[in-house]
């Protein structure tokens, strides 16, 4: 039995009230989805959500613990879908947290394969003119993990094709507010897509969005943990 130090005690239990705040949320129901935070003091890997285990029934000592070589501790195999996580946590060293979620709006666009375009200023928010929708792979495999990481390029969040959401961030903290945000831009792009054809707004104006906000952001959030 693998004993869990101080810190990922402390780490699991923030994830699995992150779990249970997406199901009060509605953006998650059961077992879907999952969630991986990076280990702050040691950086030699991340503890992620287990496999097939409802958030209400989950412990601390659950959540799974990967090494960035891919090597495995604790008592419950990790989620299926740990080689997105870790190909994110192995190739982007400024992302602390990830949520993917199955949430109705952004899963409905996923199914259409509709990206979300600069229909609405917030998007930038996200990184760039728009929010890619990753093309469909089998859930739990290599192929799925390589096109959701090519979605994500200079992204924060991406829509997995007939799957669901993903979002960057990093803390876990950010990683929620994002979450909620982009299930809000897609639910909105639903409705505008429904009623008629959205404006969308040109690229130097994204870009210019994108600045003011990353500097908004800069000031308003709080500090994540200090490296080592
Ligand atoms: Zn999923």
């Amino acid at each position: 039995m693998t004993q869990f130090t101080e810190e990922e005690l402390a780490l699991g239990r923030q994830v699995i009230e992150t779990c249970r705040e997406l199901e009060r949320r509605g953006l998650n129901q059961g077992t879907a989805g999952n969630i991986s935070i990076r280990l702050a003091e040691r950086k030699e890997g991340f503890l992620i959500t287990p496999t097939a285990l409802p958030y209400d029934l989950m412990q601390p000592e659950d959540i799974a613990h990967l090494k960035l070589d891919g090597a495995r501790a604790g008592r419950r195999e990790p989620s299926s879908e740990w080689r997105i996580h870790l190909d994110v946590m192995r190739r982007r060293p400024e992302v602390g947290a990830i949520i993917h979620t199955h949430s109705g709006h952004a899963t409905a666009l996923a199914c259409l394969r509709r990206p979300i375009p600069s229909f609405h200023y917030m998007v930038a928010l996200f990184g760039g003119e728009d929010i890619r929708c990753s093309e469909y792979a089998t859930y739990g495999t290599q192929e799925l993990s390589d096109r959701v990481l090519e979605a994500l390029e200079g992204r924060s969040a991406a829509l997995m094709g007939s799957h669901g959401l993903i979002v960057l961030a990093p803390t876990l903290q950010r990683a929620m507010a994002l979450t909620v945000e982009a299930e809000t831009l897609a639910m909105m792009y639903l409705r505008a897509i429904s009623a008629g054809e959205p404006a969308l707004l040109p690229a130097d104006e994204m870009a210019r969005v994108k600045e003011k906000l990353a500097a908004y952001v800069a000031q308003s959030a709080p500090r994540p943990p200090a490296a080592p």
